[in-house]
């Protein structure tokens, strides 16, 4: 194989790779309530300040608060 194809392998395979790394950042969720897009690790919008997540009662993780059921432990949320 022309050393020239080798690279150019090289190179594609390069960057198809950091193609992938790039597309696995954050989660992005809209918040709720103004529709801002925001990282899916924030408890609280950082634009209006709606609350986003809250911790189970019976398992402590961080539940979405739209979700019905603890996805951790099936506990019931209570609602607000
Ligand atoms: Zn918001
Ligand atoms: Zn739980």
């Amino acid at each position: 194989m022309p050393i020239l194809a080798c690279m150019g392998m090289a190179l594609l395979i390069y960057f198809l790779l950091s193609e992938n790394i790039a597309s696995r950042e954050v989660e992005k969720i809209k918040c709720s309530k103004c529709k801002h897009e925001i990282d899916s690790s924030y408890e609280f919008c950082p634009k209006c300040q709606e609350k986003l997540k809250e911790s189970c009662r019976k398992c402590n993780s961080k539940i979405d608060t739209n979700w019905r059921y603890c996805p951790y432990c099936g506990n019931i949320k209570k609602s607000r």
